[in-house]
């Protein structure tokens, strides 16, 4: 293994979805749904591999069909315009296009600021692309941004900003304060953004997502990565997707071509149904996960966890400190014997172990009898 991966090893997912394979627990660790994704969907999926829709490479760039779908979807929910055929890329996954857009955009010794906890891809990608990681440290108990160390993080070798909102673990969702005045240094500092927006379906309590790419300046400076994997319940198919300007999403390509060249053939077709449907599918979805994070943040609270309580995504950070252990790492190891549960910590998304080290992520994207008895399993703890 090359220095540039030193220390990235297996990934956390990885390693506890294995533990609750091998213990059967109740899986609250690797967040995937165990619902899958709308019949319609599947549907359409299948008449695409029938009828020889996507078993051959699709084009580069991804179907006109997709790419359209998209580009509508931006309309429809952000008023956002893009052209399909040169500001839409899709990718094998979020996953592919932040590294492609890693790849893409960074010289070696170029610095990235990223939020801390981070989702690990971006620890691995940055790494990958010879980028050096410029941690910014969300603190509980609401894990708000600093923006005063936001700006005295950047220097002259800062080259882009790598944000997540709504952000895994945490579940902090930018406020439209933040997100004006991040825009505001980019503009300031000459910086490239790029958006992990995946769970943009998924703000909870009657808020919305805003795109950063919707505010001044940063239509030409953002790169906007979202997937279907979270918005559909469908992780296995990895379509994801960039919308940017056109050079931006040319450079992206140029990288993601040597990657996978091309991936998803025919779910690329049926997630252009899904990223159609009405309103209705993307209110009910969103409903259904606050329940959860309802009842599951309700159940670890009972079980004595400090709960942060998520404004989106389907992750609950909690805290162990206040049932008397130490380090959220060895926690999640043993839980599964101690009581069937699987979970994972943060400690492992920090640059600064220490920040996290009694953090622990919950999924609450379950199914409710799921979460009912993991809670009842969690109130065993000693
Ligand atoms: N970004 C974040 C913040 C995530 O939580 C995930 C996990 N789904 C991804 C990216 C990866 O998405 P995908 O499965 O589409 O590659
Ligand atoms: N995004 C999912 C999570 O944060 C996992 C994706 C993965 O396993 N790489 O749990």
């Amino acid at each position: 293994l090359n220095r540039r991966l030193d220390g990235l090893g297996t990934t956390i997912f990885a390693e506890m979805s294995a533990l609750a394979l091998a213990t059967g627990a109740i899986n609250l660790g690797q967040g995937f749904p165990d619902t899958d994704g709308p019949e319609a969907i599947r549907e359409a999926a299948v008449r695409a591999l029938r009828d020889g829709r996507g078993n051959q490479y699709p084009p580069g760039m991804g179907v006109p069909e997709l790419r359209t779908a998209i580009a509508d979807h931006q309309r429809r929910f952000y008023g956002l315009s893009f052209d399909p055929d040169t500001e839409v890329l899709v990718t094998a996954g979020a996953t592919e296009a932040i590294a492609a857009a890693m790849l893409a955009l960074l010289e070696p010794g170029d610095e990235v600021i990223a939020f801390e906890p981070f989702y690990d891809s971006y620890a691995a990608s940055i790494a990958m692309a010879g980028g050096v990681r410029v941690p910014l440290t969300l603190r509980a108990p609401d894990f708000r941004p600093d923006l005063d160390a936001l700006r005295a993080a950047v220097t002259p070798r800062t080259r882009l900003l790598l944000l997540n909102s709504p952000h895994n673990p945490t579940g902090m969702v930018l406020t439209g304060d933040e997100l004006t005045a991040i825009a505001e240094l980019a503009v300031e500092r000459d910086l490239l953004v790029v958006t992990d927006e995946v769970y943009e379906h998924l703000v909870f309590d009657g808020g919305a997502h805003t795109p950063l790419i919707s505010l001044p300046g940063m239509r030409d400076r953002t790169v906007s990565i979202s997937s279907a994997g979270k918005t559909f319940s469908f992780t296995g198919w990895k379509v994801g997707w960039v919308t940017a300007s056109a050079p931006l999403v040319a450079a992206v390509r140029t990288s993601k071509q040597f990657l996978t060249y091309v991936a998803s053939g025919p779910f690329q077709y049926a997630i252009a149904e899904a990223l159609r449907l009405p309103d209705d599918y993307f209110t009910a979805f969103r409903d259904d996960l606050q329940a959860k994070r309802d009842l599951l943040a309700d159940g670890l609270t009972t079980a004595g966890f400090e709960v942060y309580r998520p404004q989106g995504t389907y992750f609950i950070t909690t805290d162990i400190a206040a049932l008397g252990e130490k380090d959220a790492l060895a926690f999640c190891r043993s839980l599964p014997e101690r009581c069937g549960v699987v979970a994972v910590p943060n400690s492992v998304f920090y640059d600064h172990p220490d920040a996290g080290r009694t953090q622990v992520r919950f999924a609450s994207c379950k199914q409710h009898a799921v979460l009912a008895e993991a809670s009842s399993r969690l109130q065993r703890l000693e």
